[in-house]
């Protein structure tokens, strides 16, 4: 047998705890603000803050309303908070969520039942950017609602001119983003929510990252286009608050503007042997820690914290704007408007995700883009004080690549350019499903992003030599 087993005798506390400290070590350096992604860290204070917090109400479960009040009572006063900060009006209503997923799936399920309901629509279908968020289509999957895609313009905003057309008698919901994922543009909400009206369609805003930073930017002065409930078109919006909310990790928010659109989110089965149940959102037992922490943080934090936050992040932001430009080879894509930004090579001879590698091997952990390919990073306060060093790491990583083009084809470098541009995507699909997967075999496995190289498989060769040739093609 060679499964994990059970400790025979519980182990001494102290001991376990010592073990999971011991066990982050190799974990990404977020503290010191080298992660461009997944975490949105302040200090250790604050994090110690937020674990009281959640210790309060760790065993506490918010599957029933009705049974702990204390946290039908936070999730109330989170969902009122929001609705206030994204300008709601008075019958703004909404649900607390294990995260931004969560939430999207619920806008995709909702709007999918109200049509089925009012409309008969049975082969649903619902617009959405070619940039939404993964999450988005994953919902298209679970719920098997077709997405009919708005392609970008040629600066990586999104393309609403066709969207008029798009729109068909089953499409049961447009999508906008605030900003997107990929480069951080904001959407065209305004016009796309005339259109939405125009249409009787429905329209959320994806606003998971920007919904607890943007409404402190306009606070603080800057100028943003209309995204939240000022539209009329906009029915719904989920916002993080695990992201730019600085919550703990496990709570975000959808918000409807009315009750009678929240109402086909709700799950009620009235026959079940375990007695009748009803559910507001897709998880059965909803953890109260998340809860209580999320509520805690907002407290503590503030109007005036938040505006200082977003500040912060809104300086580090323009300062890596600024020094990316200035070197040469390097561009912004798009617009970015928001907390976060990507940026490309502007240079065929300078291959971006060889610069990525060169950043990683100075500790930075980078995420990579591609259609175009790219660099991405998530902005927070915390990176204020590490934008020159980032720069300066930049800097030198685009001179080494363009010393060595020969690191295109090396490292990590060439296997994100093969699965970015292979043109068979279904190959593509599969092979990363199948090293994926490796990841979750009985005990748990590795990724490993392999260089080609001799014992690597067919497909592999074949893919590596097909990007070797469009190289030499430039
Ligand atoms: C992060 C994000 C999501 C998904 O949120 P998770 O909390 O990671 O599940 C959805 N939409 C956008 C725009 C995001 O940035």
């Amino acid at each position: 047998m060679t499964h994990k087993s059970l400790p025979p005798r519980g182990r001494d506390a102290d001991d376990v705890l010592a073990d999971l400290k011991a066990f982050a070590e190799s974990d990404p350096d977020y503290r010191s603000g080298r992660t461009w992604s997944l975490v949105y860290h302040l200090d250790d204070a604050h994090d110690d803050f937020a674990a009281a917090a959640w210790r309060q109400y760790s065993s506490a479960n918010g599957l029933n309303p009705a049974a702990f009040q204390s946290l039908k009572r936070m999730e109330s006063e989170i969902v009122s908070i929001i609705a206030g900060l994204l300008h709601g009006p008075e019958e703004t209503c909404g649900v607390l969520t294990a995260g931004g997923t969560e939430s999207c799936l619920l806008a995709v399920k909702t709007y999918r039942d109200l049509a089925r309901k009012t409309r008969r629509v049975r082969r649903p279908n619902m617009v959405i950017p070619a940039t939404a968020h993964v999450a988005w289509f994953k919902a298209a999957e679970y719920f098997d609602v077709t997405p009919r895609l708005l392609p970008m313009t040629r600066d990586y905003a999104t393309d609403i001119s066709r969207l008029r057309r798009k729109i068909d008698r089953n499409t049961v919901m447009v999508l906008g983003s605030a900003p997107e994922y990929p480069h951080g543009t904001i959407d065209p909400i305004a016009e796309m929510g005339a259109i939405a009206v125009e249409k009787g369609i429905p329209m959320h805003v994806d606003a998971c990252v920007g919904g607890f930073i943007l409404p402190f930017m306009e606070m603080n002065g800057e100028t943003l286009p209309e995204w939240d409930f000022r539209v009329p078109g906009v029915t719904s919006i989920s916002a993080d608050l695990h992201k730019y909310g600085y919550a703990a990790k496990g709570a975000s928010a959808i918000l409807y503007r009315n009750l009678d659109l929240l109402k086909h989110q709700m799950f009620v089965y009235q026959d079940w042997p375990g007695g009748v149940f009803a559910s507001p959102a897709l998880l059965g037992t909803r953890p109260g820690g998340a809860y209580a922490a999320a509520w805690a943080v907002l407290q503590k934090i503030g109007v005036e914290g938040y505006r200082d936050l977003a500040a912060r992040t809104v300086r580090a932001v323009q300062a890596l704007k600024r020094g990316i430009e200035q070197i040469e080879g390097l561009r912004i894509l798009g617009h970015p408007q928001g907390p976060l930004l990507s940026y490309g090579s502007s240079d065929p001879g300078l291959n971006i995700y060889a610069v990525a590698d060169q950043l990683e091997a100075r500790g930075w952990a980078v995420n990579r883009v591609q259609n175009p390919d790219g660099i991405h990073a998530m902005v927070t306060a915390r990176h204020e004080g590490v934008t020159d060093q980032y720069l300066r790491d930049l800097a030198e990583a685009v001179e080494i690549v363009r010393a060595n083009p020969d690191l295109a084809r090396k490292g990590h470098a060439a296997a994100y350019g093969l699965m970015a541009h292979v043109p068979l995507r279904g190959m593509v699909r599969e092979r990363v499903l199948d090293t994926f997967a490796q990841l979750y075999r009985a005990g748990g496995g590795e990724l490993t992003l392999d260089e080609p190289g001799e014992k690597v498989p067919m497909l592999e060769r074949w893919m590596a030599r097909y990007v070797a040739w469009k190289a030499r093609r430039g």
